[in-house]
């Protein structure tokens, strides 16, 4: 798992001799290739990256760390269930190993001035730390989940009374009976909302999903807390007393998939919509820089498609869709960057910027490939007028 805060210190590194070295690991399914292509493969990849390392002066730091990476890899499977990643600089004493799910597109190494994070921070994205809550009318079973891993956690018994045979014991009536089971089952249903409002609280819960059978749920829903209701991201119906946790992954992750899809395509209207009427929108790359630059930015949109060289100003920062030697803005000399990407994504760390990553969409690649929700255009900020 990769916090905010570790992507934002890795984005940090800068390494003026290309010693940043990046792997991630994408296992195959063993019916795709053999465990023997793949580590091919990743040798191949290992001994192109030294060969383009010494053609650019001997480095014994990226040296180090492409050994040590085609070591890893002899011990990677294809058939095993995670990803991986692997920042490396030994030069500065990092060697940061984080297990990633399934979903990288390919298995890539890159040697450069700064790490390659794009495809850790668009899985990371995509991944809000979810709460399952399985519930009955005695039980609660938890679980977490967080991206393809689904882990029971220590969940709520509260048996409701038996009844025995028909009319109770010691002359108790039905209806007595029954009123004692309801106030056992709505004990029930409190002490489950009291957890989930402490799960709320702590740390790592970016969400909850709730699956119970349909009779169940307008039972359980007054005694939500405001919170945990404010987080609910979604409800599927399930007998909890038999689901196995396959389903519940199953069921949650396609909910969270719903989610997502629906909150990228209202993103994508509202920045499109508003770059055409000069709203809170801006599309492209030289409009997104300069919204960068500006401080403009609430929400960065990453097309998959968009990859762009450019330069960057080593005093200043400021970055130029031109491949330009001197920065427009200071006037010192620049580097030449092949993509931006990494560039931006570290500004936009830096900034408290939230990042979406738009899958493949015809209407924002046409706009662009990339863009930017504003929290306001500075050019409009005088005299007070943003449209919407
Ligand atoms: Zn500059």
């Amino acid at each position: 798992m990769i916090t905010r805060e570790e992507l934002r210190q890795l984005a940090q590194l800068d390494s003026p001799e290309n010693s940043a070295v990046t792997f991630y690991f994408q296992p195959q399914t063993p019916q795709n290739k053999s465990h023997r292509e793949e580590q091919i493969q990743v040798k191949d990849l290992v001994r192109e990256a030294l060969h383009r390392a010494e053609k650019n002066g001997n480095n014994p730091s990226v040296r180090a760390d492409l050994k040590r990476i085609l070591e890893l890899a002899g011990q990677l499977h294809g058939n095993h269930a995670r990803g991986k990643g692997v920042f490396a600089f030994s030069a500065k004493g990092i060697w940061r190993e984080i297990d990633l799910p399934k979903r990288l597109k390919r298995t890539q190494l890159y040697v450069a001035h700064r790490f390659h994070l794009r495809p850790l921070a668009a899985v990371a994205a995509s991944a809000p730390r979810c709460c399952v809550a399985l519930i009955d009318r005695e039980r609660a079973r938890l679980y977490e989940l967080w991206m393809d891993e689904v882990r029971e956690q220590a969940g709520i018994v509260d048996l409701l009374p038996r009844t025995g045979r028909s009319s109770g014991p010691g002359g108790y009536d039905a209806g007595h009976i029954e009123r004692h089971v309801e106030n056992s089952a709505m004990r029930h249903f409190k002490n489950v909302a009291q957890r989930l409002q402490e799960l709320q609280s702590g740390r790592g819960c970016d969400g909850f999903i709730v699956g119970c059978r349909e009779d169940v749920w307008p039972q359980l829903e007054p005694h939500l807390h405001t919170y945990v209701k404010q987080k609910l991201l979604g409800r599927f119906g399930i007998d909890p007393a038999v689901a196995t946790a396959d389903q519940v992954r199953e069921q949650a992750q396609r909910i969270l998939e719903e989610r997502n899809a629906a909150e990228r395509q209202t993103l994508i209207r509202e920045v499109v919509g508003g770059a055409q009427r000069n709203g809170r929108g801006k599309v492209g790359l030289r409009g997104v820089l300069e919204a960068l630059e500006q401080g403009e930015v609430q929400t960065l949109l990453f097309g998959e498609a968009f990859y762009a060289p450019g330069s960057e100003c080593g005093n200043c920062g400021h970055l130029d869709s031109n491949l330009v030697d001197t920065c427009p803005a200071c006037g010192q000399g620049t580097r030449e960057l092949e993509d931006l990407t990494d560039a931006i994504l570290r500004r936009a760390l830096d900034g408290n910027i939230a990042v979406v990553y738009i899958g493949p969409d015809p209407e924002f690649e046409k706009a662009g490939k990339i863009g930017a929700l504003l929290r306001f255009r500075a050019d409009q900020a005088k005299s007070g007028k943003v449209a919407g």
